[in-house]
């Protein structure tokens, strides 16, 4: 059997019951589309992060799209970002047809380097886009001072937050606008795609609303701007409506198991995850760094332990993003980090043999080196 860094069958035979059950609420219910279940869990959601308001989303790449777009954004614009993080970032940011710019990331947590922010504002730039990675905040302060400063929109990526807190604020509320992925390995992840975009703006939320269903007002059928169609699915919301109830728990589970790497690897060469001043981090994935990253990954897949890396090739060096001009040696810490990091199994239900085993491989390998 190999080990892989994410399995969701533990959680599944743990939960199945609740599961189920779920499936069984909606199939009943006599509404399969943007039903009971939605709305509950749009408004559970929405109360979790005390904000006015989460519309129900079929992923967490259209949640950052109809946010850009909710938030104004559009072809022509500019919207700064980072390189090192999920692709879908960078896709969304395109798929609205405007311009993204990269900000560098920090040396000490891999995230945004928000001292470069300032830099990059242009009189195209419409908005700030910082990814939450990994499982912990970027700096907000700064970012919402440029934004009030310079009349732009803040729209947060919390697909990797869930739950994660910045001096005590939860990652999506300090933003004009948050998306969220709810797939199945993120920290609170449904049984397939889902996502959400939550918001304080109501004239925010509506058009999210109309975005989602096709342009319209729900019930009404005249387009004003034409959308799409991005609803969130009734079976997955109502999954996730139960599993909200138990994201504390997750994430309890996540850092239970960032102790246990941290108290067997503490000594070893490798460079563990560092928290951010201010930041409570719920472990989306567990990324540590070694210049022999690529012998380390090999060694290991004779244990039958298969690591994966996120990410291996910066966005800004992508073919399909060849085109915003980006040199190598422009974004250097992002650069030599993806040559550099890999992540280690991470996910609440991990048992604690695995954990042990791949901390006894991991060990043997390093020794070796
Ligand atoms: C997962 C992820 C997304 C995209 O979410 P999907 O639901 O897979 O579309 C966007 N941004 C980040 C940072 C992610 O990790």
């Amino acid at each position: 059997m190999v080990t892989r860094v994410w399995d969701y069958l533990v959680e599944y035979h743990k939960e199945r019951e609740d599961i189920l059950e779920a499936v069984e609420t909606v199939f009943g219910s006599g509404r399969l589309v943007l039903g009971e279940s939605v709305s509950g869990f749009e408004r559970e959601f929405a109360d979790y992060h005390g904000l006015r308001a989460c519309v129900g989303l079929d992923n967490g790449t259209n949640a950052v799209k109809l946010g850009l777009q909710a938030l104004g954004v559009g072809p022509g614009d500019e919207v700064i970002t980072v390189s090192n993080t999920a692709a879908p970032t960078v896709v969304a940011i395109d798929a609205v047809g405007a311009t993204p710019v990269f900000a560098d990331v920090r040396e000490e947590d891999y995230l945004m380097d928000t001292s470069q922010v300032a830099d990059l504002i242009g009189p195209r730039t419409r908005c700030i886009l910082p990814v939450h990675l990994y499982g912990q905040c970027v700096g907000m302060a700064p970012l919402q001072a440029l934004a009030e400063e310079h009349g732009l929109a803040l729209l947060e990526d919390c697909a990797q937050a869930h739950g994660a807190r910045h001096h005590g604020r939860l990652a999506g509320t300090m933003g004009d606008a948050a998306a969220f992925s709810f797939y199945p390995t993120k920290v609170l992840g449904a049984y397939g795609d889902a996502g959400a975009t939550v918001t304080r703006h109501p004239e925010v939320e509506s058009a999210l609303r109309r975005l989602r269903y096709y342009g319209m007002e729900d019930r009404y059928y005249v387009v004003d701007t034409p959308g799409h169609n991005s609803r969130l699915d009734e079976v997955h919301a109502e999954i996730l409506r139960r599993k909200l109830r138990r994201l504390d728990d997750y994430i309890a589970g996540r850092r239970a198991v960032a102790r246990r790497y941290e108290e067997a690897l503490g000594d070893s060469d490798l460079v563990l995850p560092s928290t951010a001043p201010g930041n409570d981090h719920v472990y989306y994935v567990y990324v540590v760094r070694h210049p022999r990253r690529d012998d380390i990954i090999e060694a290991l897949n004779a244990y039958g332990i298969s690591l994966n890396i996120s990410y291996p090739w910066p966005v800004h060096t992508m073919t399909g993003f060849a085109h915003l001009g980006y040199r190598p040696g422009s974004l250097p810490v992002t650069e030599a980090l993806a040559g550099e990091i890999f992540s280690l199994p991470m996910y609440p239900s991990l048992p604690l043999e695995t954990q042990d085993r791949v901390i006894e491989a991991l060990t043997e390998v390093l020794a070796r080196l």
